[in-house]
């Protein structure tokens, strides 16, 4: 039976660290204040904007709520950006993505100083990333890095396959594998033979967004595999995008969905706040 990397308990263990590094930093008169903004009310982007906000109160991160109506202009939204830009007691800003449809979300994102961009979404932030200069990192990719590193999975040298290239998960991702030396390949929607590349794996990520896609046809014997998918089943219950009961018989080591990727993004989320004050 394949380890089980579980997401939950390595995301707890650095919520923890985190908590200690705060409490240490307000003794020194310092306080990270993370500002959240929400625009609408859509349910899903509710539960991780409150999840957010939870994590902050457990770490002891300020958080500012600005829950805005839907209908608001883009105009407005980037007054309260360039507002917070400025703010000196507002250390990290966040925009709970998707926005409405009539919002540009790339100039939403770029509008964000950089300094505080602790999504990590900024094109300065994705650029500083790529050249391994320093900087915040992506959340979701972040937190895959500390999985792997947290159960003690060596990533040098090894095969790292990536499903999937968007600019959130599959891109970066493979940026961050690389910056570990791993030998990365990204795989899409137009990679021939699918099977055949993901079946090089040792470690291979799915970001592919479609539920248990990869199943144990795609996987190498012994292979560690990342699921970042999530998907909400017609029964109410999580899955990935791994079939994981297929796949789990077959590999070393497997996240599940859900306690895997999941709530890691949140502990980095919390260490980027952290370190816009280190
Ligand atoms: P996107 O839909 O933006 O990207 C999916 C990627 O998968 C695309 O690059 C696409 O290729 C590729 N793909 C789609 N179908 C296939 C196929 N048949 N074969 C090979 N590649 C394929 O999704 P995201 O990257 O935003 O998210 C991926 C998953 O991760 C989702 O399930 C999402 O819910 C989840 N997620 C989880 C997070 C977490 O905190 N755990 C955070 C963010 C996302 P192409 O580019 O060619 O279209």
């Amino acid at each position: 039976m394949a380890q089980l990397i579980d997401g939950k308990a390595i995301s707890m263990q650095i919520k923890n660290e985190l908590k200690e590094e705060v409490a240490d930093l307000k003794e020194k008169g310092i306080c990270p204040c993370l500002a959240v903004i929400q625009v609408g009310n859509d349910p899903a982007s509710s539960v991780y904007v409150n999840n957010k906000k939870k994590a902050c109160a457990y770490i002891g991160i300020e958080s500012l709520s600005y829950e805005l109506e839907e209908t608001i202009s883009q105009e407005t939204l980037l007054s309260i950006i360039d507002e917070l830009n400025h703010n000196e007691m507002v250390h990290g800003i966040l925009v709970q993505l998707p926005l409405p449809k009539h919002m540009e979300e790339e100039a939403i994102i770029k509008a964000i100083s950089p300094e505080k961009d602790v999504d990590g979404f900024h094109p300065e932030t994705v650029g500083n990333m790529c050249i391994g200069s320093k900087g915040f990192l992506p959340c979701t990719p972040a937190g895959v890095i500390q999985l792997l590193k947290r159960s003690n999975v060596d990533i040098s040298g090894k095969e790292c396959v990536v499903v999937g290239r968007s600019n959130i998960v599959g891109k970066p991702m493979a940026i961050l594998l690389l910056r570990e030396n791993g030998t990365v390949t990204i795989a899409h929607s137009k990679t021939k033979d699918l099977k055949e590349v993901t079946r090089r794996a040792d470690i291979l990520v799915a970001a592919v967004g479609k539920p248990k896609f990869i199943t144990a046809e795609y996987v190498k014997e012994g292979a560690v595999v990342i699921d970042v998918g999530i998907h909400r089943k017609e029964d109410g219950k999580l899955c990935g995008d791994v079939d994981f009961d297929d796949v789990s018989k077959k590999v070393s080591a497997i996240t599940p969905v859900p306690g895997g990727v999941g709530p890691m993004t949140i502990a980095m989320l919390m260490n980027n706040c952290v370190q816009t004050v280190r």
